[in-house]
């Protein structure tokens, strides 16, 4: 399902994603994670058509890959089922843009923030999650490169089902109670 293509090359591959993902908050679904790939074309980056399976969490981005995709994009919405999971890049995120060879960038619509992965420079596996049961998960916070503003009425659906925890950017280490 094609819910819009950017029609515009960028200078970089930043402007790329971040103007994809930008669009993502306006036009996506909020219950379906969304995103697509950013290619390398003559003059610059452009971003693909946003996709979405459909689905909560993951989206297929199969489809778009080929030799020229430079890096990948997609959002994490917010739910209570993932609220402590949402800023940060999942495993499977990780995996794929380290096997792939691409940056990831992930707008993460519990804090708005567009954060961005570059296996070759930022430290995958730096966050650590301990759940009352004993489970150890780590992910991945790479670092923010931009945010999206909503305005306080688009935003109620967010937060009748989100309380942030006061101070979290600082903690390094959550703990989930499932
Ligand atoms: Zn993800």
């Amino acid at each position: 399902m094609n819910l819009f293509a950017l029609a515009a090359v960028f200078a970089t591959m930043d402007d790329a994603a971040i103007a994809a993902l930008k669009h993502a908050a306006a036009v996506c679904d909020p219950r379906y994670e969304c995103g697509g790939v950013v290619r390398r074309v003559a003059g610059g980056f452009e971003a693909s058509p946003l996709i979405s399976s459909k689905k909560p969490f993951g989206v297929d981005l199969g489809e778009f890959y080929g030799a020229d995709v430079v890096a990948d994009f997609h959002t994490h919405i917010c739910s209570i089922h993932n609220v402590a999971f949402a800023d940060f890049f999942s495993p499977a995120d990780a995996m794929a843009n380290q096997g792939l060879h691409t940056v990831g960038y992930m707008l993460s619509l519990c804090d708005w923030n567009i954060r961005r992965y570059d296996p070759t420079q930022d430290d995958r596996d730096d966050e650590e999650v301990d759940f009352t049961s004993g489970r150890v998960i780590y992910l991945t916070c790479g670092h923010i490169v931009g945010w999206v503003g909503s305005a306080p009425e688009e935003r109620g659906w967010v937060e009748a089902t989100v309380v942030r925890r006061p101070g979290k950017p600082a903690a390094l280490k959550l703990s989930v109670h499932r």
